[in-house]
């Protein structure tokens, strides 16, 4: 009943396949118990689109409980927290995009402060360009602060050039927005060679790409170009969504990678489950089988 009162349309089953829980909690747990596994976690707070500074300033709040919790149960070294600008006020009319960095910039303030670091996740292309300059506002203060670039959308391969600097921690991922037919490459197979290509760029720069994919045809790129380029595994991470192919990050990182996990949690999963199942329907079988409880 919790589920279906919180989570609307989503049943528990496909709920807790992609979400931690509900709480701060359920994520420092659901840490540990990946750290057992080898995995590194990226713990996300549901939540976007905020347009009150009020509920901004709560979602700062709340990732501030979230690594101190972490912090008190000995995991925040070497954790890592995605946050979203538009849970963090980049949306609110007039000041937005300051109240956004602003926010962020004390998210990274106690990250920091506790070993941890944050990547800045990308939402629509209406919000890449501001996206992208707080980064690079945040990293004056917080040079580890990581970007996301998408490579279905034309402009990533030159934004991949951009930020394969030193120092620079980007996390390449497809990109999971319905975005105008202008703009983006079209049909999977040319997002899938624009996302090699892009992986080319970064692993060829002396920054610390962040390989998010479940792709097994763009894992073998990334595998094999790290090869040839003869990146050591600590130079470069595997990222993959909690929930989603467990069995290959647990291959990978028993083969020597280093693998991080996404990990949402908190009340508020719908938009973010519509994604998932948007990317994957049969995603909705597993939702029809928990809602019958089999
Ligand atoms: P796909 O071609 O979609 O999938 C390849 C295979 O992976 C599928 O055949 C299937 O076996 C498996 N798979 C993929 N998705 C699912 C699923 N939902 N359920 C079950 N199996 C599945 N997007 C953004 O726009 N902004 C972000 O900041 C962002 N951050 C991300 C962080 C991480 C760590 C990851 C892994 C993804 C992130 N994404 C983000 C989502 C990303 O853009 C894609 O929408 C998503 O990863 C699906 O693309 P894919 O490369 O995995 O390939």
């Amino acid at each position: 009943m919790r589920a279906v009162l919180a989570h609307g349309p989503f049943a528990a089953g496909i709920i807790d396949r992609f979400v931690a829980g509900p709480t701060d909690a359920d994520a420092v747990a659901a840490t540990a118990r990946l750290a057992d596994l080898g995995l590194r976690a990226s713990v996300d707070l549901l939540g976007e689109g905020v347009t009150r500074p009020d509920d901004a300033l709560a979602t700062v709040l709340a990732y501030l409980r979230l690594l101190d919790l972490a912090d008190r149960a000995g995991i925040a070294a070497g954790l890592d927290v995605s946050v979203k600008l538009s849970a963090l006020g980049q949306a609110v009319p007039r000041d937005g995009r300051k109240l956004s960095y602003e926010n962020a910039a004390e998210v990274c303030a106690r990250a920091a402060a506790v070993n941890a670091t944050v990547t800045v996740d990308m939402e629509d292309h209406t919000t890449t360009d501001a996206t992208l300059d707080t980064v690079v506002e945040l990293r004056r203060d917080f040079p580890s602060v990581g970007a996301v670039l998408q490579a279905q959308l034309l402009r990533t391969e030159g934004d991949c050039r951009d930020l394969a600097r030193a120092g620079s921690r980007v996390r390449l991922c497809k990109g999971a927005y319905r975005e105008p037919a202008d703009i983006v490459h079209r049909g999977r197979p040319s997002v899938r060679a624009a996302y090699a290509r892009c992986l080319g760029i970064l692993l060829a720069g002396p920054g610390y790409p962040m390989i998010a994919t479940h792709d097994p045809a763009l894992i073998g790129v990334a595998g094999r170009l790290a090869a040839e380029l003869r990146r050591a595994p600590t130079t470069y991470e595997y990222q993959l969504l909690h929930g989603v192919r467990p069995g290959e990050q647990r291959r990978l990182a028993a083969g020597g990678a280093t693998v991080r996990v996404y990990l949402p949690y908190g009340p508020d999963s719908v938009p973010y489950l519509t994604r998932r199942l948007v990317e994957k329907p049969a995603n909705l079988l597993l939702a029809v089988r928990a809602l019958g409880g089999r």
